[in-house]
């Protein structure tokens, strides 16, 4: 970060915090004075690749590496050319290729790579495609313009809403002083003793209490994200049906050697094949080793290859 600076002026950000740094479509930084310094009549020349730049191009530099800005301008201009989406494309290969294609463009133009062709290229997509771009062009604008609306449609009910609620707290404030004030009445009126009129009062704000709280409750909350989705609308927090199988059982594997039987692994001690193995070490067995494991198979790797012949 320290070292991010002007490269005409040596100003840096260390140096001077507020330092602010442009850049322009060459990707080549510039700070704000000297950008009003060179650029006093609209247009001039880069200082460092002398490429014709104009003075309203500039932009702030958003990234640490400018090349990011440069990057970022020239998908936005490519990208409202090449304004397909996935749905325009018959098989996911053919909008995959397109993909490509838009990424070698940006490369391309961004790394000064082979500019005057990608630049043919994007005119002759452009004209092929005219009518598409249009098309899409007046999609997105659309679907700009729906999401905006249902914004603003959540908008209103909020206000909506939060309106009822205020109403709903001032009826609530009311209701309290009117039952406060019949009470007060109730005292200097009544023959009853205060201490059971004000049991009867405690009994009435309780109930209104629940009463308040429970029209609260009914104000109707929000049904929709901003995204135009219906809350509740799929999302079921329901837990998954189980699905009831029978438990799986293990069956010994049988192969078909087509040699004869081989012994069973208790079996080979007995019949004498462990005699000419080596017996397995303490630090063998540690690791699950058995002398019987390792006949065993050397056993059926023999017999396997035997045919016996049947008459
Ligand atoms: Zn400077
Ligand atoms: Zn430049």
């Amino acid at each position: 970060m320290d070292d991010q600076g002007c490269p005409r002026c040596k100003t840096t950000k260390y140096r001077n915090p507020s330092l602010k740094l442009m850049v322009n479509v060459c990707g080549h930084t510039l700070c704000e004075n000297c950008v009003e310094m060179l650029f006093v009549r609209g247009s001039g020349n880069c200082v460092q690749c002398d490429t014709p730049l104009r003075k309203n191009n500039f932009r702030v530099q958003l990234f640490e590496d400018p090349t990011v800005d440069k990057e970022v301008e020239i998908r936005k201009k490519v990208m409202k050319i090449y304004n397909k989406r996935d749905f325009d494309f018959r098989s996911l290969r053919e909008y995959n290729d397109y993909l490509e294609e838009v990424e070698d463009i940006v490369y391309n133009l961004t790394n000064n790579n082979d500019v005057e062709n990608t630049k043919l290229r994007m005119e002759q997509y452009q004209r092929e495609n005219r009518d598409v771009i249009q098309r899409n062009k007046a999609k997105l604008t659309r679907e700009q313009e729906e999401l905006e609306e249902l914004l603003l449609l959540e908008q209103q009910s909020n206000d909506q809403r939060r309106l009822e609620v205020l109403q709903e707290e001032k009826k609530q404030l009311q209701a309290k002083k009117k039952n406060k004030q019949a009470l007060l009445d109730e005292l200097e009126q009544s023959q009853l003793p205060a201490t059971i009129l004000l049991a009867q009062h405690k009994v009435r704000a309780a109930q209104l209490e629940t009463e308040l709280e429970q029209k609260k409750q009914t104000v109707k909350p929000t049904s929709m994200f901003s995204t135009g989705i219906h809350m509740r609308q799929t999302v079921s927090l329901q837990p998954l049906p189980k699905i009831e199988e029978v438990l799986y059982q293990y069956q010994p594997i049988h192969i078909e050697t087509y040699g004869p039987p081989v012994p069973d692994l208790e079996q080979l001690g007995r019949f004498g094949y462990l005699n000419h193995v080596r017996t397995a070490l303490p630090q063998d067995t540690a690791g699950g080793y058995t002398s019987a494991l390792a006949c065993h198979r050397a056993v059926q790797d023999a017999f396997s290859g035997m045919f016996p012949l049947r008459g």
